[in-house]
């Protein structure tokens, strides 16, 4: 032992699984991602550290689907992602803008439809906010019916690498220390915390933490009252909420239940390193603190919130950027706007808050989309591994492309069955026949390659 250093002993890790497929954090990505390797035949486990699936869709309480409905110029997703959305509204957890406002481009209509959106702004988008204690259970549910193993409140720990391939993984648990081996791990972690223990190359930036909270006892139809008649005074109050408190975007969403009255309040604030846990911590309590402030303003000035409280501040710090693999290839800005196709791809990305490029065909909607290769998904330098969601190899610029709710779904879906196509010929991911991948894709409609 040192002053800076204690040494552990090597000791031999239990096998508490096996799997074929293991895929690593429950995120949107990762429970896409088992959901679909279970579908296409493999044997599959899914292990998260929370006590809940759903990642920032429930612990981060980024409740809003956006881009992803039939008003979008191009069908960007499909297949899982909105088999998730429609069994999260069959269930009672998804609230939608009036379908007669839908695609409306007046004024009105439009402030309408942010109360839904951080999306389209040019007219009432088909957006979608969930309700994150549904999609807890959508998600477990749906994964139980599809055979998935699940195993919640397991820390991954580390990954077993042997001669360059990933054969599992370890992970801290109640009983201690335990191993699981895998035919092939998907990395779901949203910080890519399994490839970057198993040595593969990835680069690092951030993007602003937030501590998302819900306010119950909000008085709905007074705001949408002086959202009907005095929006200018309603804009004028979300432009001061932004400058006193720093944001760069506060905004309210409705949330589920327009009966409780609920209310997300996306408290943006800065850069933090998100894998460091002195700033994470830091962070938290500070950011719980300003939630506070926050709210007391808004019961002091903004009609509807008098009697508002926090009924829930999110348990995970919202982080949109941290790791990001390096893959077979990186996804970057000049492919996107260049409409670049790639032979192997596996899911279309979108952000529609850079539509605009001037390399677009005149005859182009103004929505950038991207076609994503699966090499994206693929380590340079390991084998038996995948990656999924928001830490796949891309640019920190064309991140913007892919990181949205339906896009980290898509990739999980692509990843969950290309990892059981592996499986079935015996393949590493590299070697998988991505024509296979692309069939399978297209059997669930969903859509890999940009209209032509
Ligand atoms: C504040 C904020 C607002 C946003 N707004 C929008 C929006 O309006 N619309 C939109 O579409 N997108 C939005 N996003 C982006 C979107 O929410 C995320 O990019 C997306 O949900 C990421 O999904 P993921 O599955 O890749 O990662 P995550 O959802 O982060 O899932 C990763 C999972 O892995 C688990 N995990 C991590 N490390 C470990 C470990 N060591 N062991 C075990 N499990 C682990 C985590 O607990 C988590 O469940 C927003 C993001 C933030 C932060």
């Amino acid at each position: 032992m040192t002053a800076d250093t204690v040494p552990e002993p090597s000791r031999e890790i239990p096998v508490f699984a096996r799997a074929e497929v293991l895929v690593v954090g429950g995120g949107s990505a990762g429970y896409s991602a088992a959901l679909a390797a279970a579908r296409h035949g493999a044997a599959t486990l899914i292990l998260e550290r929370c006590a809940y699936l759903g990642g920032m869709t429930t612990g981060g309480l980024v409740t809003n689907r956006d881009y992803a409905g039939p008003d979008c110029p191009y069908k960007a997703v499909g297949g899982i992602p909105f088999e998730v959305w429609d069994r999260i509204e069959v269930a009672g957890g998804g609230l939608r803008p009036c379908p007669e406002r839908v695609g409306s481009k007046d004024e009105k209509d439009r402030r309408y439809g942010q109360l839904f959106t951080t999306g389209p702004k040019d007219h009432v988008p088909d957006a979608m906010i969930f309700d994150p204690e549904v999609v807890k259970v959508v998600a477990e549910t749906m994964l139980q019916e599809a055979g998935v193993t699940i195993l919640l409140n397991c820390w991954f720990a580390d990954a077993t690498v042997e001669d360059g391939v990933v054969k599992g993984v370890m992970f801290e648990c109640k009983e201690g220390r335990r191993a699981i081996l895998a035919d092939v791990v998907i990395d779901a972690t949203g910080d890519g915390d399994v490839f970057a223990r198993a040595g593969a190359d990835f680069e690092v930036e951030f993007k602003e933490a937030t501590v998302n909270f819900r306010v119950a006892n909000v008085d709905w139809d007074a705001i949408l009252e002086q959202l009907e008649h005095d929006p200018e005074e309603l804009e004028r109050m979300w432009g001061e909420v932004r400058r006193r408190f720093n944001l760069r975007h506060g905004q309210w969403r409705l949330a589920n239940r327009r009966g409780i009255s609920n209310v997300n309040t996306n408290t943006d604030e800065k850069t933090i390193n998100v894998l460091d846990t002195r700033e994470l911590t830091r962070t938290a309590i500070e950011m719980r603190a300003k939630n506070y402030r926050l709210l007391n303003f808004l019961r002091e000035s903004q009609p509807g919130f008098e009697n508002a409280f926090i009924v829930e501040s999110a348990p995970m710090i919202g982080c949109r950027a941290s790791r990001r693999l390096k893959g077979l290839y990186q996804l970057n800005e000049d492919d996107i706007f260049a409409l670049k196709s790639f032979d192997d791809s596996i899911m279309l990305g979108a952000c529609f808050y850079r539509q605009q490029s001037e390399s677009l065909p005149a005859d182009r909607p103004p929505y950038v989309v991207a076609e994503v290769p699966l090499r994206c998904l693929v380590p340079e330098g390991l084998d038996g591994l995948l990656a999924a969601g928001r830490c796949i190899s891309c640019t920190f610029e064309a991140l913007n492309w892919i990181r949205d709710i339906p896009f980290v779904m898509s990739s999980g879906q692509a990843a969950g069955i290309a990892a059981a196509r592996c499986v079935q010929d015996s393949v590493h991911p590299r070697d998988v026949d991505v024509t296979k991948v692309q069939a399978a894709l297209d059997a669930l409609g969903a859509p890999f390659h940009m209209p032509r």
